[in-house]
């Protein structure tokens, strides 16, 4: 059989994607940075069944697929209810609300994060509070934790930054100290280890966003919520659905914000492949660390490789700049995670000023995402890590 995207012949099963390359060099980036192509064809077949299902059952608003995809996904993070939502988004921002957190309350968390983690403490109400990053690991550092807590202090959002968790045991530690709120943003970081607990396991509440890029996408905008509280999930359920459960019985205002049945169909047939999916990755980082040993860019440690997901593989490297500009004209396509911080962002000025934290603003001039997604082939790795030495004047 003959893959119908990339024409190579013998596309085995289902699982396995090692017969498909992302090598395209007509007209395309030799590697470029994402392909959901890879990952969507070999899956075609279940996700074609999936999508028919709910034409068939035509549910598609809270219907079979979403109640099956909850209990499928909370189950695989060891936690007891899951609450499809539309976005990453609007799982920040409702489980803030949950916890009825909001005007004249502060809620702290990473200065290196996207935007959508600030956006969503502000549509709240409530006010955002940065904490600098740790340099080694780009998550949150836990020792500058502790002096950014006020009496208007209600909760921590730790981001579990390119798929690697957060230091949670100590920022638990202090949030129960003071009474804290952890809302763990596992958007990056779907299936991820930390200790014995996946992420979404490790605080009160987490949020997850399903856009496609994400370790475990939808084809389009989705998101969920998961928790052990039985009365946060009751809230959010209503929260979610117009303040409804039952049919036209308004119980609290509330919002649209619903997962739609056809993207939770096809999350679930996604979501039995998410840890194979993540060993690829894993694999394609412990090759780039490899290759990449003798030109001087700075790479992920591989000994947290066994809790990281690698949703982005990001290195420091000098020159940022001119080496991104290399690998382009050489058809090798990277991202910058993020290249503006938060509080240098036209619209989020009032949150900083230019040196309140140097680890985010150093490394923003520093790090640089290389391609990373599920299908990315031996063979795209080292070419890019040659152009990557080439510029260096070195050979991988
Ligand atoms: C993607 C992402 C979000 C938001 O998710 P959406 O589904 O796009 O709304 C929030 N936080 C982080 C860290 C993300 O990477």
């Amino acid at each position: 059989m003959t893959d119908k995207i990339t024409g190579h012949a013998e596309r085995s099963s289902a699982v396995d994607l090692r017969s498909t390359s992302s090598v395209v060099e007509h007209g395309r980036p030799v590697v470029p940075f994402v392909d959901l192509k890879v990952i969507h064809d070999s899956l075609d077949v279940e996700i074609a069944l999936a999508i028919q299902s709910v034409v068939d059952r035509s549910d598609f608003i809270l219907g079979r697929s979403v109640a099956e995809f909850e209990s499928a996904f909370a189950e695989f993070c060891g936690v007891q209810h899951g609450i499809g939502v539309d976005s990453g988004f609007s799982a920040l921002e409702l489980s803030l609300r949950a916890y009825d957190i909001g005007p004249g309350e502060e809620v702290i968390t990473a200065a290196n994060t996207f935007v959508a983690t600030v956006a969503a403490i502000e549509a709240c109400g409530a006010t955002p509070v940065l904490v600098d990053i740790d340099r080694e690991t780009f998550n949150l550092d836990p020792q500058l934790l502790e002096e950014a807590i006020t009496p208007a202090t209600r909760a921590i959002i730790p981001v579990h930054l390119y798929g690697r968790p957060a230091a949670m045991d100590q920022i638990t530690a202090i949030a129960a100290r003071h009474g804290l709120i952890v809302l763990e943003d596992a958007c990056q970081a779907h299936g991820a280890w930390y200790g014995s607990s996946r992420a979404g396991a490790l605080g009160h509440v987490a949020a997850f966003s399903f856009y496609p890029a994400k370790n475990l996408g939808a084809l389009g905008d989705g998101g969920m919520i998961v928790t052990n509280d039985d009365a946060i999930d009751a809230r959010l359920r209503r929260l979610r659905n117009l303040g409804s459960v039952e049919k036209y019985r308004h119980d609290v205002r509330g919002f649209n914000r619903r997962l739609d049945t056809l993207h939770a169909a096809v999350l679930n047939a996604k979501l039995p492949h998410l840890d194979a999916h993540n060993d690829w990755r894993r694999r394609a980082a412990a090759r780039y660390i490899e290759l990449l040993a003798d030109v001087p860019v700075i790479c992920p440690r591989f000994a947290d490789a066994g809790e990281h997901v690698f949703h982005l593989f990001v290195i420091e490297a000098p020159q940022r700049d001119a080496l991104r500009s290399h690998l382009l004209d050489m058809g090798f396509e990277t991202g910058i995670h993020y290249p503006i911080p938060i509080h240098h962002q036209p619209a989020y000025r009032g949150l900083g000023a230019v040196g309140d934290y140097p680890m985010t603003e150093e490394s923003a001039n520093r790090i640089l995402s290389l391609p990373m997604y599920v299908g990315i082939s031996d063979d795209a790795i080292e070419r890019t890590c040659d152009a990557i030495a080439s510029f260096y004047g070195r050979r991988a």
